[in-house]
């Protein structure tokens, strides 16, 4: 009977005896009954083989997890890899188109003798540009009406150290000193990298098709750029902003020397600013 009651608290303690939560005099108590008790034993190897399969289950488990998880990280970082190259080859195609237009518009740009013709249009407003360029010197003639002012005409003149401007706004003519008077075909790209970097990321580049010609049509938000691939120059802008449309034509060698002429000055009172 004594040996039935040390049964039933020896079972009682096992699975604490196996977690080895039992403190030493407890231990020594089970131990010896399981050397006389076979009944008890065979519980206690039964309690560890299970225990054992629920040890391995648990591992696989774990092991198949840390597998997948490796495996979804590695899609993600090759995913990544794929995002970033093609994120620079993207860029990197850009730049070199805006680079190479650079290059095509500074050969237009350098060149001696060339003829420009601006139109721009915007609401209530046209302004027609026309200026000549040969060898150093340079005339511009800008006719613009917008339906506030009316109409106005200036001419800028450029020879050596003289730089001057003539408007005549139908009232009064006015003769003025002007700093700089640039006249280059147009480019839109740069000649720095780095600014061709920069519109790289911050446009699409798109080749079309524009009055016959190839170019491409550089976008922002609001404005179209239309680029000739063949020269690099600019042929017409769209800035949807301000409703404004600019084309630009260009001639070369047609430029001669009476189109360059000082213009006639007299009439025109000198304005010092
Ligand atoms: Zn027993």
């Amino acid at each position: 009977m004594k040996e039935k009651i040390n049964c039933k608290i020896v079972q009682d303690l096992l699975p604490n005896y196996i977690e080895k939560l039992t403190n030493d005099e407890t231990n020594e108590f089970i131990e010896k009954h399981l050397q006389e008790c076979s009944e008890c034993k065979r519980m206690l190897d039964n309690m560890l083989k299970k225990l054992n399969v629920e040890n391995s289950k648990e591992e696989k488990r774990k092991i198949k997890y840390i597998k997948k998880f490796n495996m979804k990280l590695k899609i993600l970082k090759n995913i990544l890899l794929i995002i970033i190259v093609l994120f620079i080859v993207i860029i990197g195609r850009k730049a070199f188109i805006l680079t190479d237009l650079s290059n095509k518009a500074q050969e237009n740009q350098n060149n001696e003798n060339y003829y420009i013709k601006l139109e721009s249009y915007s609401e209530g407003q046209i302004r027609i540009t026309e200026a000549y360029y040969k060898q150093q010197k340079s005339l511009v003639k800008i006719n613009s009406y917008s339906k506030n002012i009316g109409e106005i005409n200036q001419v800028l003149y450029k020879s050596g150290e003289e730089k001057i401007s003539l408007i005549d706004n139908g009232k009064t003519k006015e003769l003025k000193k002007m700093g700089e008077i640039s006249v280059r075909p147009i480019a839109f790209t740069s000649e720095f990298f780095l600014e061709n970097l920069y519109t790289a990321f911050t446009t699409s580049i798109d080749k079309v098709r524009l009055n016959g010609r190839d170019c491409y049509l550089i976008k922002d938000g609001n404005t179209e750029k239309f680029i000739d691939i063949n020269t690099g120059l600019a042929i017409k802008m769209i800035d949807n902003e301000n409703n404004r449309t600019v084309d630009y034509k260009y001639e070369y060698g047609i430029v001669k020397d009476i189109d360059i002429e000082r213009p006639d000055t007299t009439g025109y009172t000198a304005v010092v600013e």
